[in-house]
């Protein structure tokens, strides 16, 4: 038969006589090898075939059985995205983290042999799109803010909804706003074929629930097809801890247990299911100092009689070391000095297996056979020979991409891979090899409480329906192991079975204001696969009402679509356009970059323990203490003589640390938010190195991520607003105290609603809360919101408490862009306000029928 390189050919060989656009692929043939042995590869006739008869498939399967990696070339082949098809427009691919959009991107861009430089992606701080691609990976937030632009997605051919079980608020948004956007390319391309042709749609989702959008008669009309490919599991045992660790506890036990395997169990990657990049990085660390050949002396540890392998001696941890990324993660490491309870296993289950009694009898034998070769007393447990290299990589999302990519390959020859992970690793990325599953049950999520409007990352167990997903993961390649570092009595009382989608834990207003702009006013009645809690609703549209992104019909006023445009929060927007205003907008980008990108500094948790003696705390005992500084004054206790002298040398790069934030916060300190605009600056100034990193107490990567926003920002100001000057040195003179002054308005007509008056002004009154702390000596000031009788206090570390410590007098307002919940709500990134600035900026509050619920005081301008 002649070899087509590309254009029609029969469709099938019935001799039908249906023909079908086809393109040549040339792939190297390991790839090929490695595609055929995929479960979607054999399904490839079915997928398309369904893709070609409906306008929306929904595609289900096992994570690793070829998903993300195998429909867009199947597409690619089918002529999708050539220019000279019937479906000339793009296939793009969205996904919901920024790591599997770089890393599929690369992957296809391999298995596309002589087509790879078309496939590219596009996240928030990095793209590769040029005018070759064809196949576009990009993380769902792109695609939503191109709809604001581009209802019709004109651009492409077809949009997959990859993983669409995480059930992310953009993936919910995206298949509202797309299956209208079907259903219109459907009926322009039946009106005028020439012109335009139909979108369609392919919804992928892991083995896991998919009502929610398939019997959903509000998102589409009649249930599209679902597609499940079937994937070859092989059994997993599952071994649950007798007793569930304290909190805390589990990246100690995860390091134990995996220490364990690696000493006692056979071949086969470890998989390690953590929480964040602290936590990641501090297991790795440990795990490197125990069995990397080359980690001094320190390594190999000891293992004892028990088999248990000894805590590697309590080190202190550098600046950088163990660093929470953009502000969002928590300080979680785990103290490591407690002995484990890991030993205990509880009942062991094997799931899985699906192929029935055979298969799986004799799966059963192969692992009872292993567990034979590790009990205590065999040849290779004794603890004497160190076992071979064990190659520890990390997987979390803030990674660079190129390290990302390092699980991919095989570990070297000898060594024995393990991974650390987020849930990352859950469904988005696929690591071959994998036996063994260590799993804290535990996730990070991002939660909210539209009451108070607290926003904090909280660790709590996920869903039964995540830790089975997990589970899976070491089933991919044989029979494995599942260890569960909590009792199956937690797994089936506290444990969710799903975990809650996004949209019910978020604040909205960020995808109202898209949808505003993109002109479906009518949210209530939006498509959604779960609809938002109609108080979380109002909210978001009375928010965008204060910032006038909306007018009193609620639809977007010309200041709601410009500040659609821009790629951070509404209130960040509208920030940028009042700072454009005002003359001030380098600075305001700074800052907006800043705020979007995260508290810019190290945590002065992670420069070493505290002692108590220079650590503000807050007062209330440990109770009320964050879980890092309960663990650093633990640490402290436990801390051996030999160890006073690298305390006294932490003790001094504290000191420097509090006298570098004075110094950035000024001569007299009325805003965090201008002392992060200080460093950023200083840092610039200092040449953006490694070097003024330290100098200044900063973290690289978080200013990197600044550096880059910043540009962004400023080129999309150009872009819509000609003629601004936003075009500064990016080291920035320093603010006047007249342009100061001018930031901290633009701060206050951004967070408006964020607003604090001081307690005595607010007619708060506290009598036993002021004659406790006056037992104690020490005097905090209450200040009251809008939106609770219960007070918040400034955090003793913001620069405005510290000032007042000096001045005596604490400000009469404050604006705090965050308040977090410990013993107490504490107001972080806070400024100084003026009640004046109140008045005239919080105008739009008053107007909208809801006038502050405090007297404005009487006041001294000062
Ligand atoms: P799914 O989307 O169904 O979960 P994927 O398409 O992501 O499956 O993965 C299919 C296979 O491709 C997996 O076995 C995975 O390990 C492999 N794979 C994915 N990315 C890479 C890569 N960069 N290098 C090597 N193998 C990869
Ligand atoms: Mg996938």
């Amino acid at each position: 038969p002649l070899l087509v390189s590309r254009g029609l050919v029969d469709a099938d060989e019935s001799g039908s006589g249906k023909k079908a656009y086809y393109v040549h692929v040339e792939r190297p043939e390991h790839i090929q090898c490695q595609r055929m042995a995929l479960p979607v590869y054999t399904e490839e006739q079915q997928i398309m075939e369904a893709i070609t008869e409906s306008p929306v498939v929904v595609l289900s399967g096992e994570t690793g059985s070829g998903k993300t990696t195998q429909v867009p070339q199947f597409l690619f082949e089918a002529g999708y995205g050539d220019p000279s098809s019937p479906n000339p427009g793009l296939i793009g691919i969205t996904q919901p983290r920024r790591v599997a959009a770089v890393s599929m991107a690369h992957r296809v861009a391999e298995e596309l042999g002589n087509f790879g430089r078309t496939v590219a992606h596009q996240v928030r701080f990095d793209t590769t799109v040029s005018a070759d691609t064809r196949v576009k990976f990009m993380t769902e937030g792109v695609l939503l803010r191109e709809l604001a632009t581009d209802l019709l997605l004109t651009k492409y051919s077809v949009i997959i909804a990859d993983e669409a079980h995480e059930r992310s608020l953009n993936t919910d948004i995206l298949l509202g706003v797309l299956s209208r956007v079907v259903r219109l390319r459907q009926k322009l391309a039946l009106e005028s074929p020439d012109k335009h042709r139909p979108l369609k749609l392919v919804i992928m989702s892991a083995t896991l629930r998919v009502d929610d959008f398939v019997r959903n008669s509000r998102l589409f009309r009649t249930p599209p097809p679902v597609l499940s490919v079937q994937a070859r599991q092989h059994p997993v045992r599952v071994h649950f801890n007798r007793r569930t660790p304290a909190p805390g506890q589990h990246v100690h036990d995860a390091i134990q247990k995996a220490a364990k395997i690696h000493t006692r169990l056979p071949d086969g990657g470890i998989l390690i299911f953590l929480t964040g990049q602290a936590e990641i990085t501090y297991a790795c660390k440990r795990l490197r100092e125990m069995f990397s050949p080359n980690a001094g002396s320190a390594a190999p540890a000891q293992t004892p009689a028990n088999g248990l392998v000894a805590s590697v001696e309590d080190e202190d941890v550098d600046i950088g070391d163990v660093i929470s990324e953009s502000g969002e993660l928590r300080d979680d490491y785990a103290s490591d000095t407690d002995e484990g309870s890991d030993s205990e296993e509880e009942d062991e289950i094997i799931v899985g297996g699906d192929d029935g009694g055979d298969d799986s009898r004799e799966a059963r034998k192969t692992l009872l056979e292993e567990n034979l070769r590790s009990t205590p007393g065999q040849a290779g447990d004794q603890g004497a020979a160190p076992p071979m290299p064990l190659h520890i990589l990390p997987l979390y999302s803030m990674l660079p991409s190129d390290q990302q990519l390092r699980v991919f390959a095989p570990p070297p020859p000898g060594s024995r891979l393990c991974v650390v992970a987020t849930n990352v690793a859950e469904t988005s990325i696929t690591i071959p090899g994998i036996r063994y599953v260590v799993d804290a049950g535990l996730v990070k999520e991002k939660t909210y409480d539209a009451q108070t409007q607290v926003q904090s990352f909280e660790v709590g167990w996920t869903s039964q329906a995540s830790v089975n997903q997990r589970m899976g993961r070491a089933g991919r390649t044989g029979p494995g192991h599942c260890y569960r570092l909590f009792s199956s009595a937690v797994f089936n009382d506290q444990f969710a079975q799903f975990s809650e989608p996004e949209v019910l834990r978020m604040p909205i207003e960020g995808v109202v204001l898209q949808m505003k702009a993109m002109n479906l006013d009518n949210v209530a009645n939006f498509p959604f696969p779960t609809p938002p809690r109609r108080d979380a609703l109002s909210k978001a549209e009375r928010l965008l009402t204060w910032l006038g992104a909306l007018d009193d019909k609620g639809r977007a006023t010309d200041l709601g679509r410009l500040m659609s445009v821009f790629p951070v929060a509404p209130r960040f927007a509208k920030m940028l356009i009042v700072g454009q205003q005002h003359g001030c907008l380098p600075y305001v980008v700074a800052i907006v970059a800043a705020l979007s990108v995260g508290d810019p500094f190290v945590k002065e948790f992670h420069l070493g323990a505290a002692d108590g003696s220079d650590s503000e705390g807050d007062g209330d005992g440990d109770k009320g203490r964050s879980f890092a500084d309960q663990v650093a004054s633990a640490e402290a206790r436990a801390v051996s003589n030999e160890a006073l002298a690298a305390k006294e040398q932490q003790r001094a790069k504290r000191r420097r640390f509090w006298a570098m934030q004075a110094r950035l916060a000024g001569a007299e300190p009325t805003s965090d938010l201008l002392k992060w605009l200080a460093a950023v600056g200083a840092f610039e100034y200092a040449g953006g190195t490694d070097t003024a990193c330290s100098e200044y107490f900063v973290r690289a990567k978080a200013m990197g991520e600044i550096r880059k926003l910043r540009g962004q920002l400023t080129n999309i100001v150009q872009m819509y607003c000609p003629g601004v000057d936003v075009a500064m040195d990016p080291r920035m003179p320093p603010p006047t105290k007249m342009q100061q002054s001018v930031l901290r308005q633009v701060v206050l007509s951004g967070f408006m609603d964020q607003v604090a008056v001081r307690g005595d002004i607010a007619g708060y009154h506290d009598p036993d809360e002021e004659e406790a702390q006056k037992r104690r000596g020490r005097r905090i000031v209450p200040y009251m919101t809008m939106w609770s009788d219960e007070p918040v206090y400034i955090h003793p570390e913001s620069v405005v408490h510290i000032a007042a410590r000096t001045s005596g007098t604490m400000p009469q307002a404050i604006v705090y862009s965050e308040l977090q919940r410990t013993s107490r709500l504490w107001a972080k990134s806070v400024t100084a306000t003026s009640p004046k600035w109140l008045a005239t900026i919080g105008q739009p509050m008053c107007t909208f029928g809801s006038p502050l619920p405090y007297p404005l005081p009487k006041y001294n301008d000062a």
